[in-house]
C-alpha cells in the first residue's frame, strides 16, 4: 500500500467512526483554539475541557452531544484523537468542535502543513526536501502546495485585511501569490498575537482557527468569510500557566 493509499484509508476509516442517524449534522466544523499540543490532547481522551460554544446559526447556547474518534498525524506519528460534537437544540444541528491544531479532512497536523507550505511558498527549498524534513510523502506535499496556489492570491488578500483589521502592517501583494500569501498570513498572525491568547497558537494553528480549519480544503469559501463574520475571535480558554 502507497503512502498515499495509506493516508486516504485512514481517513476513510475516522470518517466512518462519524455519528449516524436522522440528526442533522453540519458540514461544517468549528475549529476552537484548544491550547493543548496533541500529545496532551490524545492523553486527554474524552476529557478534554471542551468549550461550551453558541450555535453559529442562531447563537442559542449549544450542549455536548457524542462525538467521533478521527485520527491525526504529528511528528511522524498517526494517533487517535476525540471530536466533540455540540448541538443546538432550537435549529435540531450539531456541529464538530475541531482542535486547532487539525485541519478539516487532513490527516496532518495544521503545523506540519503550514511548515511545508510556508518553507516551499518563502522560496527556502523545494517540495521534496519539505516533505522529507516533514515526514510526509512527497505526493502529499505536493497535493497541500497546489491546493494552497490555487487559492493563494485570495487567501493573501483575505489575511492582508485581517492583518490591517487587527491593527497590524499593510502587506502589499508580491509578485508572487503563494509567497504574498504566507507572508500575509504572517502578519495577521504577529497583528493578532498581541491579543490574549493567540500567540501561544503559533502561525499556522492561527490560520487553522480563522478559516474554520480549511485553509487548505477543497470546494469552500474564501476564508473571508469567516473574518467578515467576526467568527475569528471564538472565546479563548485560558492557557495553562
Ligand atoms: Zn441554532
Amino acid at each position: 500500500m502507497s503512502p498515499v493509499e495509506r493516508e486516504g484509508s485512514l481517513l476513510a476509516s475516522c470518517c466512518a467512526d462519524r455519528e449516524k442517524g436522522s440528526e442533522a449534522v453540519s458540514p461544517v466544523a468549528i475549529v476552537w483554539p484548544c491550547p493543548l499540543g496533541v500529545d496532551a490532547y490524545v492523553a486527554a481522551g474524552r476529557d478534554v475541557e471542551f468549550p461550551r460554544l453558541d450555535c453559529p446559526s442562531c447563537a442559542e447556547p449549544m450542549g455536548l452531544w457524542s462525538g467521533y474518534w478521527r485520527y491525526v498525524r504529528a511528528t511522524r506519528r498517526c494517533r487517535k484523537i476525540f471530536v466533540p460534537r455540540e448541538r443546538c437544540g432550537c435549529c435540531q444541528v450539531s456541529h464538530a468542535l475541531l482542535p486547532v491544531f487539525v485541519l478539516a479532512w487532513r490527516l496532518d497536523t495544521a503545523e506540519t502543513v503550514g511548515a511545508v507550505i510556508g518553507e516551499v511558498a518563502s522560496g527556502r527549498c523545494g517540495a521534496r526536501p519539505a516533505a522529507e524534513r516533514a515526514g510526509v510523502p512527497h505526493t502529499t506535499a505536493r497535493g497541500w502546495l497546489r491546493r494552497f496556489r490555487t487559492r493563494a492570491a485570495e487567501t493573501g488578500v483575505a489575511f492582508a485585511a485581517l492583518a490591517v483589521e487587527l491593527g497590524g502592517e499593510a502587506i502589499r501583494p508580491a509578485a508572487e501569490a503563494s509567497r504574498f500569501a504566507v507572508a500575509a498570513i504572517g502578519a495577521a498572525f504577529s497583528a493578532a498575537a498581541a491579543l490574549p491568547g493567540w500567540a501561544a497558537l503559533g502561525v499556522w494553528r492561527f490560520a487553522s482557527a480563522v478559516t474554520g480549519g480549511r485553509l487548505i480544503a477543497a470546494n469552500t469559501t474564501s476564508p473571508c468569510l469567516i473574518v467578515g463574520r467576526r467568527r475569528f475571535m471564538p472565546p479563548v480558554p485560558p492557557l495553562p500557566a
